[in-house]
């Protein structure tokens, strides 16, 4: 069977590349295992660039979102996203850019209930949490450009990645920096073999996989520099500013 499937992030030609259960989560990698719900969510791939992602639920809308990924039962399949990972990535921040980041304007994007935010408050950085599934009545427009914006593990989440590019390069001064995790698929998905890998989880709302050529791709679109500090951690940025020159260094 032919589809019409096309990359949101290249335009190139996709194709199925595997089905799993909508309950594959992450927490499989620690021997949990859901019950299977019988629901079956295809995951498509890209030729051109890599790119792996669920179109299906990508079509969904925020309340079937939050009725069926993000609702009471999330914490099962996500339980550091509460306050250990957000004070974790505070506490990395703080130690990355230290003194430097007290003069900068900081959005979390993607931040939830703000932990991450408040943490950083506390130790006297201006940070803004921003979330486009919990802040729904503020518009992007509305919350000023920043200096740095932080999206940690956000990326794999979103429906539409061209409309999180755009936002992010609406929100981000003209030299300021985009600081990003989400892990690449390169090394864990591949052409003619079944997905095992961990991270590609409906349950946990993995609905967008980036290879390192996806991601080249979308900052290109957007005018910006890609880099890596690991298979995790990643920047897209115009300029290097002087608050980051210590940790960045364009090739
Ligand atoms: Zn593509």
């Amino acid at each position: 069977m032919k589809n019409n499937l096309v990359c949101p992030v290249c335009e190139g030609a996709c194709s199925f590349l595997d089905v799993v259960d909508f309950n594959k989560s992450c927490e499989e990698v620690r021997g949990k295992f859901l019950d299977l719900t019988g629901v079956p969510i295809y995951y498509a791939y890209c030729s051109n660039c890599s790119f792996c992602f669920a179109p299906e639920i990508a079509a969904w809308t925020l309340e079937e979102f939050e009725e069926r990924i993000y609702n009471e039962e999330y914490i099962l399949v996500d339980p550091d996203y509460v306050a250990i990972r957000p004070e974790a990535n505070a506490a990395g921040l703080i130690s990355m850019f230290g003194e430097r980041a007290i003069s900068i304007k900081h959005l979390d994007y993607g931040g939830g209930s703000g932990v991450l935010a408040d943490v950083l408050k506390k130790s006297g950085w201006q940070s803004v949490s921003y979330d486009p599934f919990v802040d729904r009545n503020v518009s992007v427009d509305q919350l000023g450009k920043f200096d740095l914006i932080t999206a940690f593990e956000v990326f794999e989440h979103v429906p539409d990645v061209q409309q999180l590019m755009s936002n992010l390069r609406s929100l981000l001064a003209p030299d300021g920096v985009i600081l990003f995790s989400t892990l690449l698929s390169d090394a864990n998905i591949h052409v003619n073999q079944r997905i095992s890998w961990w991270y590609a989880s409906p349950r946990n709302g993995h609905i967008s996989l980036f290879s390192r050529n996806s991601l080249t791709n979308l900052a290109e679109q957007s005018g910006f520099n890609f880099g890596s500090f690991s298979e995790g951690s990643h920047i897209f940025c115009k300029e290097v500013p002087a608050w980051a020159s210590h940790i960045i260094r364009l090739a």
